[in-house]
């Protein structure tokens, strides 16, 4: 996971321009009658986003009057949000642009409101609320807040991830010889406790540990047969070695705590993953 880079430019804009798209009707000229309104609100959105305090931004009945002429702004066919979209995906990095930063696992096709549209359709096309996002994490985030008023998932242009160590992979081989993957988020090396709830929260309903666990056989797969095949040429300490120095790198590409750079840290720290390589090496040079 790596945090993404805000939108730079007036959000109102953007807006604007939606309505303005629109062809002349009764749902315009309704949308024209509250651009004060909205005005106002997106002053309040950016000062709550820049104090990361969405969470205080109370849900205004006076908007459900004008719901479905909001929610009309906003369709991947109209050029304002396609256009956004693409202005989104250009700020951030080449690596991790096509990937949704919640799970790290799907590509991102679609974009999250960070809050629901259904409460805030005032904030529809408002390009600090939308994330580039998988469909599968799009579709668990219903809700931003616990009824208690707590924020339930990381706002990735927000909430700065922290470096230390917080995922982690647990590996045991079944009677098959199989191996079988468990994650799980631990706060070994002390980072904020608010941080890491949210993070335990993003995580869990997200799914997110299992959603890992389903993936990591698959590309533990890649890893074993390319360290199989290393073996060919090099000693096993001396792949360990390049696959400690990658690991390094894709954790500054793709986040600190990635399950991938997970998995890989946890075989080759682990002796029995030596020991079970290397007797596979002699059962497959038997
Ligand atoms: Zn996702």
């Amino acid at each position: 996971m790596k945090n993404l880079i805000v939108y730079p430019h007036n959000s109102l804009d953007v807006h604007l321009a939606a309505v303005g798209r629109k062809k002349t009707s009764d749902s315009k000229r309704k949308l024209i009658s509250i651009e004060n309104n909205v005005r106002t609100d997106y002053s309040e959105y950016d000062l709550h986003f820049y104090d990361n305090k969405l969470e205080y931004l109370q849900k205004k009945p006076f908007y459900q009057i004008f719901k479905s002429d909001l929610q009309s702004l906003y369709d991947y066919q109209n050029k304002t949000i396609t256009e956004v979209k693409g202005h989104i995906e250009k700020l951030q990095v080449r690596t991790i642009r096509n990937t949704c930063q919640n799970c790290t696992i799907n590509s991102a096709n679609t974009l999250d409101h960070i809050l629901p549209q259904g409460d805030f359709p005032e904030y529809i096309v408002n390009p600090k609320n939308l994330f580039p996002c998988c469909s599968q994490c799009n579709s668990y985030k219903n809700k931003y807040l616990e009824a208690n008023g707590v924020k339930l998932f990381l706002n990735l242009y927000l909430d700065n991830l922290p470096e230390e160590q917080y995922l982690f992979v647990h590996f045991d081989f079944d009677e098959n010889d199989e191996i079988d993957f468990n994650y799980r988020l631990e706060n070994y090396y002390g980072i904020d406790d608010k941080i890491f709830a949210l993070i335990e929260s993003h995580y869990e309903k997200l799914h997110l540990l299992e959603r890992m666990r389903l993936r990591a056989n698959e590309v533990y797969s890649e890893i074993e047969n390319s360290i199989l095949s290393g073996l060919n040429k090099l000693s096993l300490e001396m792949i360990f070695e390049e696959i400690k120095e990658n690991i390094s790198n894709d954790q500054k590409a793709y986040g600190f705590n990635h399950w991938k750079c997970v998995l890989k840290l946890a075989l080759i720290n682990d002796m029995k993953y030596s020991e079970y390589i290397e007797e596979k090496k002699e059962r497959t040079r038997a």
